[in-house]
Formats: structure tokens, C-alpha cells, sequence
């Protein structure tokens, strides 16, 4: 009903109706209203999807970026947190999790839900596959929800190119939690596990993660800016 009272029955079932369903893997009429009233919809031929003015990504890509900021500072990859929690929570004076708070507090008041992902990547013997850095398939039929072609990112003009279908996937243990599901009973754990967090004097829980909450590139760097 919020979907269709936004853009009317054609729309919704041309664009709206099989990618949410995709997207989270059950019906249009289960997923919470608030979800489709993210949707940007606008009367204008600009066809870019957001209506930010400014649209990008940092040149070189942002490993270059993070690389630049994070210079002279000791990073140690490819480790869990919680192989060696006590040793890391000692480490300073101040931690930044930016992990799951549900594992946090070890699964008290219950486990929160996410959807994953599976991506199929391939290297195509031609310079360009699609025209541009991402195409969404909007119709249930097509079993995965969009095509990336990297270098559009970057406009390159390499003889091959790389794409990469993306497949929407209910997440299960060890599979990486990518976003997370606000429907009413996951807020509601959210909220108990946050009490707790907000409690907590000298750990600042941050991101999608820590947060449960579904953040842009542009909102989480505001975001980590304010925090700082
Ligand atoms: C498929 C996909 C496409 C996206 N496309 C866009 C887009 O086009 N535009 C856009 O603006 N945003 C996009 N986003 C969103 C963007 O990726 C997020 O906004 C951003 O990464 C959030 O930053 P974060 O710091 O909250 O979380 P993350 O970037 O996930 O950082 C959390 C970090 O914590 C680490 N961590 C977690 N648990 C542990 C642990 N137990 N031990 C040690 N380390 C741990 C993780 O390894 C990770 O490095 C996309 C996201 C996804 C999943």
C-alpha cells in the first residue's frame, strides 16, 4: 500500500513489486512500509537513482583512501576480535567496535537477523558489458538483483572487463551479515542490546554493525566525523 500510494500500480509492479521480494527474500507485503518510503521519487527526467548534487567516488578507489589515512598506523588485518576479546579490550583506553553488538554482549537478549549476499564474478573477453557501473534487474524472474561492471567506476578503458551478479541470500552463521533487517521484532532486540551499549563509558559503537542500522558511504564518514 505505501508503494503503491508513492508511485501507483504500473511502477510498483514494474519496478518495486519482484526486487523487494528479491531483495529480501519474502513477500512485498511483509517488509515494513518505512522501507519502500526510502525510495527517492521525484518528477524529472534525471535519471540518476539518488538526488544527492554531488554524486562519486574517491580517485583510485577508497582502499586508496583508507590507505592514506590510516599511514603510520599499526593495522592488523584477518583478525577476530573475539579470539582474543580480553587482550583486545586492554589494548587502550578507548575502543571503537564496529562489529556485530548482538555478538558484543554475547547473544543475550537473542540474535539479530541480516541478509548476506552471493556474488558471481566473471571476466569477459570484450571492453564493455553493459555501459555503465550498475544495472538493476527489477523483475523476480532474473534470480540475481544486479550486474556490476567495475571499471565504469573508473571509466576504464582495459580490452576486458570484470562484472559481477549479485544474489541476495537469507544470512546464516559464519556468512558476512551485509545489511541489516529493521522489521519490528529485530528493532526490539536492537533496542535491549543498545541500552546496554549506551551504558558503556569508554567503547563508542559504531557503524552498520554496531548500530544495526543501514548507512551510505557519505553517512557513515559524516557520521565517523561527528564522533570524532
Ligand atoms: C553490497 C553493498 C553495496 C553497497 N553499495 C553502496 C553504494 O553504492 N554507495 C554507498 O554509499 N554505500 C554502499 N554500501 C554501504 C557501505 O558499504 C557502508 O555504508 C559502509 O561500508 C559502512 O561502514 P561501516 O564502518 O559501518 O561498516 P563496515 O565497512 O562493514 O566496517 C566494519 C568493519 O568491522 C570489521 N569487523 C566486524 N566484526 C569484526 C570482528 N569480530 N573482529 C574484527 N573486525 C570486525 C569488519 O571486518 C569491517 O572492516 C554498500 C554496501 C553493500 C554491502
Amino acid at each position: 500500500e505505501q508503494a503503491i500510494s508513492l508511485v501507483g500500480k504500473d511502477i510498483y509492479e514494474i519496478l518495486i513489486k519482484g526486487y523487494t521480494e528479491k531483495q529480501w527474500g519474502r513477500k512485498a507485503t511483509e517488509v515494513p512500509a518505512f522501507i519502500i518510503k526510502r525510495l527517492p521519487v521525484r518528477f524529472t527526467f534525471d535519471n540518476n537513482y539518488f538526488n544527492d548534487r554531488y554524486q562519486g567516488i574517491p580517485i583510485g578507489g577508497y582502499n586508496k583512501l583508507i590507505e592514506g589515512l590510516l599511514e603510520g598506523t599499526e593495522v592488523r588485518t584477518g583478525i577476530d576480535f573475539f579470539s582474543d576479546r580480553p587482550y583486545f579490550e586492554l589494548l587502550a583506553d578507548t575502543l571503537v567496535y564496529t562489529g556485530k553488538i548482538d555478538e558484543f554482549y554475547r547473544y543475550q537478549f537473542g540474535k539479530l537477523a541480516y541478509r548476506s549476499l552471493r556474488f558471481e564474478e566473471e571476466i569477459l573477453d570484450c571492453p564493455n558489458y553493459q555501459g555503465n557501473a550498475v544495472v538493476n534487474y527489477t523483475d523476480a524472474e532474473v534470480p540475481f538483483t544486479r550486474i556490476i561492471e567495475h571499471k565504469h567506476f573508473e571509466f576504464g578503458i582495459q580490452s576486458k572487463t570484470v562484472i559481477t551478479r549479485e544474489y541476495s541470500t537469507e544470512w546464516k552463521e559464519n556468512d558476512e551479515p551485509y545489511y541489516p533487517i529493521n522489521d519490528h521484532g529485530n528493532n526490539d532486540v536492537y533496542r535491549q542490546y543498545k541500552e546496554l551499549a549506551d551504558k558503556e563509558e569508554n567503547i563508542i559503537f559504531g557503524g552498520r554493525l554496531a548500530e544495526y542500522k543501514y548507512y551510505d558511504m557519505h553517512q557513515i564518514i559524516e557520521e565517523v566525523l561527528k564522533r570524532f
